[in-house]
């Protein structure tokens, strides 16, 4: 069976969920390759083979942590020459659309970004993506080369299929692009201890209803008590009661969880555009007529300062 390459995506060799759903998707077109880049690959390795890795090919080097993209780069390549895949399978971060793009015009590959879905295909893999604000799914496949294909957080969910995982060194050289730009310095971001926004599972977001940012614990605690992340309409985030970071839609970031609850937020195109791939879908609005409820598979007409508090007790009841 052909091989697909998988680049993973770790914090110190913990693989993040998103890799898992790459792995789960690239056994529908073939034998899943993991690409490990940076320390503890043989940690890493017990993960990828769980969820289906045959082989893990490791490189370390300092490169990968002082110098931005271009020598991950150069170890993809160094991983699809030695393996010839029959498709190259990225997670849709910022980083991972860039590392796939540069990779598709340096092997003059057609490159398909935030699928959805894959699925196999007689002529190649077929990549499903939401597009126009969600409105329509495409379909596409790739034409030439070798498909590179990112795929969006929370596309499949994670299924285990053991596999050998064994850990194989990759051989890197590194060209003279992969040093063009160095990282000077580095601030972890203050933890909330909740999921990241773009792969929680659940994501509990506020608008312009939460009416100030003495009043975002309501969703916090919702979104606590089901452990989810926390998101924000852009009216929120612009007026200063939320970060930029958390806002959900067009111009902020997209999810697609498996539960999205939007309190005090009114439904507008551009917020749609980020979270209208949800699975299911919950609004608390005390307008009835909010455009939010035309995409509902629950709405809520009632005050969320009500509404939410009620909802975080009873889920903390139920979860015991
Ligand atoms: C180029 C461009 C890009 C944009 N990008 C984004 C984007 O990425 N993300 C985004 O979100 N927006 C974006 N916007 C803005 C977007 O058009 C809307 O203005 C914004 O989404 C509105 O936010 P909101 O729903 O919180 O506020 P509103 O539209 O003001 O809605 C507030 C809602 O809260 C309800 N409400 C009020 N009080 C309560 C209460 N106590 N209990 C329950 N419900 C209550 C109201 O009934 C109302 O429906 C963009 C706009 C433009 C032009």
């Amino acid at each position: 069976m052909a091989e697909v390459l998988v680049y993973v995506d770790h914090v110190d060799g913990a693989v993040r969920k998103p890799t898992l759903e790459l792995l789960t998707l690239a056994r529908r077109i073939g034998d899943p390759v993991a690409v490990h880049l940076g320390p503890n690959a043989e940690e890493a390795a017990k993960v990828l083979g769980e969820h289906g890795a045959t082989r893990v090919l490791s490189a370390d080097a300092p490169e990968f942590g002082d110098y931005l993209v271009v020598p991950k780069v150069d170890a993809l390549q160094a991983a699809y020459d030695a393996v010839s895949p029959a498709a190259v399978l990225v997670p849709s971060s910022a980083e991972g659309k860039e590392i796939a793009a540069r990779l598709a015009v340096r092997i003059g590959s057609g490159i398909i970004t935030d699928a959805v879905d894959l699925e196999a295909g007689d002529e190649g893999p077929v990549a499903s993506q939401s597009v126009f604000a969600a409105a329509f799914t495409t379909k596409s496949r790739i034409t030439r080369g070798t498909p590179v294909i990112t795929v969006k957080p929370n596309s499949a969910a994670p299924e285990a299929a053991p596999a050998a995982g064994a850990v194989e060194a990759l051989s890197v050289s590194f060209g003279e692009q992969a040093t063009g730009t160095k990282v000077t310095s580095r601030a972890p971001r203050e933890s909330t201890g909740r999921p990241e926004l773009t792969e929680a599972a659940i994501v509990v977001s506020g608008g312009r209803g939460v009416n100030g940012a003495e009043n975002f614990h309501v969703i916090e605690s919702l979104a606590d008590s089901l452990g989810a992340a926390v998101g924000a309409s852009r009216a929120a985030v612009d007026a200063g009661w939320y970060p930029h970071s958390n806002q959900v839609g067009q111009t902020g970031k997209s999810v697609s969880p498996q539960l999205y609850i939007a309190a005090g937020i009114s439904g507008a195109i551009q917020h749609r555009a980020g979270m209208q791939t949800s699975k299911t879908i919950v609004a608390i609005n005390k307008d009835a007529e909010a455009p939010i409820f035309d995409l509902v598979d629950y709405g809520v007409v009632g005050d969320l300062f009500d509404v939410a508090p009620q909802l975080t007790e009873e889920v903390k009841t139920r979860k015991g």
